[in-house]
């Protein structure tokens, strides 16, 4: 079966051609994303999504082209479609179509792009051997907390970690500390069962899975510590992971190729995915 895309307003073959040439996402990478995940037919965290979304448009002064409303039947109807039960949705909205100059046009019509793909999760085996990171200088831009469809440091860094063999990239700031993954949150277990990961800021995304697994610990009794920690914290944590929407959270057992305390995943980390899997019902 073709699979389906939403492009403005119609509802066309994915592998069509449908944007402009000059739409401002391709030229200059002026847009948004989301990426929602689908399990037994229903949108996981969405309105935490939507929410995301739309304090991404705001802080680049791109007006929703729709309403929330509009908008959610749009993604239900792409799923329905494209005939998935589980699904990793994908919303790009860009500031439209116009003559290329860096200046916004002066009435921009946004540009909406939706798509629902079968997901590739992590297997069993990911989930109970964990998974590798390389460490990578972190050179991607001051506005991260912006779900920005430009992602050329994050595709770089990651392209890094697949040619090593690895799932994920850890960014390092100047200072030596861990960031956050090219695309998923960063996290560290202490010697004393603390469950640390950078603060909320401009230098990360606030991943919908980092928010709700940091909820799950708390109501599990974990201390939960909005820190950054450096690599070499890192290298010596009792415990790793790292959580995405289409990573869920997985135990990261070796850094740099080094093995995060036995190499293996410690208990904390198994006690949220645990937590998470129940959370969103596949428990
Ligand atoms: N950080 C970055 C840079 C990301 O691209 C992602 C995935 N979109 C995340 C964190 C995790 O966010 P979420 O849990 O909302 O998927």
């Amino acid at each position: 079966m073709a699979q389906i895309a939403y492009v403005n307003g119609r509802y066309r073959p994915l592998r069509g051609e449908a944007v402009a040439l000059e739409d401002r996402g391709y030229q200059f990478a002026d847009g948004v994303y989301e990426v929602i995940k689908v399990l037994g037919g229903r949108f996981c965290d969405l309105k935490r999504h939507l929410d995301r979304l739309q304090r991404s448009l705001a802080a680049l002064e791109i007006a929703p082209p729709m309403t929330r409303r509009a908008l959610t039947s749009v993604l239900g109807e792409t799923l329905r479609r494209n005939r998935l039960r589980e699904a990793l949705v994908y919303l790009q909205i860009s500031r439209g179509t116009a003559p290329r100059n860096h200046v916004f046009p002066k009435r921009p019509r946004p540009s909406v792009v939706v798509t629902a793909r079968r997901p590739a999760f992590p297997s069993p085996s990911e989930r109970e051997q964990g998974v590798g990171v390389i460490s990578m200088p972190d050179l991607r831009w001051g506005r991260c907390d912006i779900k920005s469809i430009s992602l050329l440091p994050n595709v770089l860094a990651r392209q890094s970690a697949a040619a090593a063999g690895c799932r994920e990239a850890w960014l390092i700031d100047s200072e030596g500390q861990v960031t956050e993954g090219s695309a998923s949150n960063a996290y560290i277990v202490d010697g004393s069962g603390r469950l640390i990961t950078h603060p909320l800021c401009e230098r990360i995304l606030g991943g919908v899975t980092r928010s709700v697994v940091l909820e799950l610990a708390q109501d599990d009794g974990i201390e939960v510590v909005e820190r950054p920690f450096t690599l070499d914290e890192a290298y010596q944590a009792r415990e790793a992971a790292l959580s995405s929407t289409s990573s869920w959270l997985l135990p990261v057992t070796a850094i740099d190729g080094r093995p995060v305390s036995n190499g293996m995943p410690g208990h904390v980390v198994r006690r949220l995915m645990a937590r998470y899997a129940a959370y969103l019902g596949v428990a």
